[in-house]
């Protein structure tokens, strides 16, 4: 899509000014009733975007996306716009710089138009956490777009932009594309700088595309996917260049697969999709991943843990939200309680707890300590195979206010966590419909900084 955009722009049969005022046009025609969008950024600022666009294409020095629109989840900082979080403590907070990416879209010419709806602080997975309502799924408005990134998958499924930016600490990128028939990655932990992302779980989180074709999600990747040195775990320019080469087996783990809970058109529509890499001569192999079963419960714990200290900056005095107290400490104590929800604070105290004396051996350390064991099972597997298949998620989109016990909303993630335990990339692919018409999804996890391998095996599927 991206591509033929590229060539109306650049033969001038299209105009910066008229792609984006007809983006803007899908969005106040049919975003009402699916409110993938909190808001669109200043008029002014898209204007000077529209205006820098257009020169650079008048001047002939353009890029793929140069004068394409794009989506960006709320909580990746843009300067002089808002960005919420989809959280009430930052409702009115106005970010004084751009993040990495922004910094890389705006080189490239691409022209932001607005904020993702999202999980508050991307805490969830069906963006029903979201302080400002929940985003529907435009397959099917009675259900959930996924999340966290609800918003940037939901908005380009309804097509107000070819793609978007969301962030991944254990799935948000993944499950919302899966869950609206999109491409959706997350790259290697490192591979794009974290820089002016907001933190969830700092050793989790990467940002990453959503798009409608694999082409898109790659040219997006390859434009954010830069070494910035303001992020300290950005990956040196070796370990981004190594080759990896492919071996054509594809590995399944599928006492994981077969695990309780999977439903079973999930399991299914997976087994095809195998038989579609099978058919472009890619042998598949029965794999196990020991302990691979506990990522769930390590990231439950590890992820809240990083939550519980990345959310003490939101105090009522630095940012956001303030709410008056007679004591310094009431005032924190009224600030954080109003400004911040359920499933936050939730994940605070548990954060808390796990780190607290007397139980950080008993958790935290037990977690991290998997982690380790994990990385190093990791790495055995990938010694034989390319990519580790399993479905997105083990259900479609389920239906909104169906999952209000947080341990069940926690099992969605099953699939998707492992990936951001141990760093590995991880592509989601639109692998069919269930009976019903809901969308359902491959994932397929590679070595570390094996990228280009996964968008290779993609163009397979
Ligand atoms: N659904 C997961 C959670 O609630 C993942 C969130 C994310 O990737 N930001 O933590």
């Amino acid at each position: 899509m991206i591509a033929t955009l590229h060539t109306q722009l650049t033969t001038g049969e299209l105009k910066v000014k008229d792609l984006v005022d007809s983006c803007l046009k899908v969005l106040k025609e049919k975003d009402l009733n699916v409110h993938s969008i909190l808001g669109e950024y200043s008029a002014e600022y898209i204007e000077s975007q529209v205006v820098r666009a257009q020169e650079m294409i008048d001047s002939g020095e353009v890029q793929m996306m140069t004068g394409i629109p794009i989506i960006v989840k709320d909580n990746i900082c843009v300067t002089g716009e808002v960005a919420s979080a989809g959280s009430r403590m930052l409702e009115h907070y106005v970010a004084p710089y751009d993040a990495h990416v922004i910094e890389e879209l705006k080189r490239s010419g691409a022209v932001l138009i607005a904020r993702a709806n999202m999980d508050e602080f991307a805490m969830g997975s069906s963006t029903e956490n979201s302080a400002y309502g929940v985003t529907k799924n435009p397959i099917d408005t009675t259900r959930v777009a996924g999340g966290s990134s609800g918003g940037s998958a939901a908005a380009v499924a309804l097509g107000i932009a070819p793609v978007s930016l969301g962030t991944d600490t254990g799935g948000s990128i993944r499950q919302p594309a899966s869950f609206c028939g999109l491409y959706g990655l997350k790259p290697t932990y490192g591979r794009v700088s974290r820089y002016g992302a907001m933190a969830m779980g700092s050793s989790l989180d990467q940002i990453g595309p959503i798009a409608t074709t694999l082409e898109d999600l790659k040219i997006v990747y390859d434009v954010i996917a830069t070494r910035d040195v303001r992020d300290a775990t950005s990956l040196t320019t070796e370990e981004r260049n190594a080759h990896i080469p492919l071996k054509k087996r594809i590995g399944v783990p599928k006492s994981f697969v077969e695990q309780d809970g999977v439903d079973s058109e999930v399991k299914k529509n997976f087994y095809e999709s195998l038989d579609k890499l099978k058919n472009e001569g890619y042998e598949i192999v029965d794999i196990e991943i020991p302990y691979v079963e506990k990522s769930l419960a390590a990231y439950y714990i590890i992820m809240p843990a990083e939550v519980s200290s990345n959310m003490g900056r939101y105090d009522g005095v630095r940012y956001g939200l303030h709410e008056a107290g007679s004591t310094i400490n009431e005032s924190f104590v009224l600030s954080r309680s109003k400004g911040l929800g359920e499933e936050v604070q939730r994940r605070i105290l548990i954060g808390t707890y796990v780190l607290s004396s007397g139980y950080y051996d008993a958790y935290y350390n037990k977690a991290v300590a998997l982690k380790d064991l994990l990385k190093r099972e990791f790495v055995k597997v990938f010694e034989t195979i390319d990519a580790i298949a399993t479905p997105t998620s083990p259900i479609p989109a389920f239906k909104i206010g169906e999952k209000s016990d947080p341990l069940a909303m926690y099992l969605a993630d099953i699939f998707t966590v492992p990936a951001n335990i141990v760093g590995v990339p991880a592509i989601t692919i639109p692998s069919g419909k269930t009976e019903s018409g809901l969308p359902l999804g491959l994932q397929l996890m590679g070595p570390w900084t094996a990228e280009e391998n996964l968008f290779t095996i993609a163009k397979s599927v």
